[in-house]
This record gives structure tokens, sequence and C-alpha cells, in this order.
């Protein structure tokens, strides 16, 4: 507190000793810098603020979403009712966490598997915008499967899942990470050979916020761009991400 005290008298001293000299002269003087300007309170970074707020995230959603339900609708069309599935992510993809980056931000914190538990635990991630309605299409209209895969630990399935019918997303099969590993491609390969739970299935498409939910990709193998807006669908998410460990450029 006293080292605050002597550090802000030295900011503060040349500006109001510049005020003085200056108060004679016609021309207009910036403000000094106030107290307040040196302990302003964490707020929420553009990302987080454009994720929560921006009519272009849900419009973004609801776009994304209409498009893969005709894809879904055209591959459907020739395929045997219950023998095809649907791969999504959970995670910004059918559930929204961004009251969870909102609190850390605005305490100041960085992500941690204590706090990130305690999130899960409270089961109080909404819906976001266009995931019922494609899931719904999906197994109650086209009859097929619908599989999430994410990359929450087994110790948190239960409540993830308790969250997701809590917001009415409809799912047969919810594969959370028992290895640790965050690697979807093994459960991928499990919903295709049948060794998920259910039969083996024909997946027509997969949608994610991060290219490591789609399979084989990552942020050095990209995958063939005509891919995407046909078989694979993919939601923004600015907040965090593989992406985030790239260089900058
Ligand atoms: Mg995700």
């Amino acid at each position: 507190m006293h080292q605050e005290s002597r550090s802000l008298r030295h900011v503060l001293l040349p500006v109001v000793l510049a005020g003085i000299a200056l108060a004679g002269c016609a021309t207009p003087q910036p403000k000094p810098v106030s107290a307040a300007a040196t302990t302003t309170a964490p707020t929420q970074p553009n990302e987080i603020r454009w994720y929560r707020v921006s009519a272009e995230q849900r419009a973004i959603y609801a776009e994304v979403y209409r498009s893969a339900t005709q894809a879904a609708r055209a591959r459907a069309a020739t395929l045997p009712a219950g023998s095809w599935a649907v791969i999504l992510d959970v995670d910004e993809t059918v559930l929204d966490n961004s009251e969870y980056q909102k609190r850390l931000a605005l305490s100041g914190q960085r992500y941690s598997d204590e706090t990130w538990n305690a999130w899960v635990k409270e089961r109080s991630a909404p819906a976001l915008p266009g995931a019922q309605a494609f899931l719904d299409t999906v197994r109650n209209e086209l009859k097929g499967r619908v599989v999430l895969v994410t990359n929450r630990k087994q110790s948190q399935c239960a409540d993830t899942q308790e969250n997701l019918r809590g917001v009415g997303i409809g799912f047969d099969v919810a594969l959370c990470d028992a290895t640790g590993d965050g690697n979807k491609n093994p459960r991928f390969q499990s919903v295709i050979s049948g060794t998920a739970g259910l039969p083996a299935l024909n997946v027509i498409l997969w949608v994610g916020d991060n290219i490591k939910d789609f399979p084989g990709l990552d942020q050095q193998h990209t995958g063939d761009a005509a891919e995407f807006g046909t078989r694979f669908f993919v939601l923004p998410n600015p907040m965090y991400g593989s992406w985030e460990r790239l260089p900058d450029r």
C-alpha cells in the first residue's frame, strides 16, 4: 500500500507541475491522468464480448446450423434410417461457456482445471443458437444418430450430459475424453466401427469450433477446403482454441 502511494505521487507530481506551468496559455490542455486510470478493474476482452453480445455471433451459429441441416437432409436422402450419424463437439459448439470465460476475465484469472470443473458441475451452460433445432431435425425427421465427442473428462461426463439434457439438446451417445490425451480420432473411429455403444454408423458430417473436432485435422493439417460447408461445419471461437499455440504473423 505504501509503495502504491509513493508511485502514485511519482506519476501525478509532474502532471500537476505541468498544469501549473501551462495555466496561463490560451490553448486547451489535456486533462491530467486521473488516479482511477491507473487502477481500472478487469474488463471483458473484445473476444468474449463479441461472443456474448454480438448479433454476428448469433447469425453465424444460425447460418452454420442451417447449412448443416441442408447438408444432412441431402446426404440422408439415400441412406437407411438409423444407419448414419452426425458428430458434434460440445463446448462452444452446442454449449455456450462464455459465462465461465467472462468470470475468469472479470476476476483477473486464467483458466484452471479447478475453476473449469466447478463450472461443469454448475450444469448451467446454455445451448447455442441453432444447435437444438439441428439435432432435433437429425433425430426426429431424418432418423439419424447424434454422437457428441467432447474433450471434457470422463469424470465430468455425467454433469455434462445433465447440462445438455437440461437445455433440450438431444443426443444418442456422448463420448468424453477417457484417456486424457485430447485426441478425438479414436472416438470418431469407434463410431464408424460400431464400438461406441451404437451399431457401426456412416458418419455424414461433423460440427465443431476447433479444427481438431474434424477427423485427421489440426493446425498443421488443415484439410481440403472443399470439405468445409459440405461435410465439415466450423463455428467461430475467438476466445480460446488450438490456434492459441500458433506463432504470430
Ligand atoms: Mg469446442
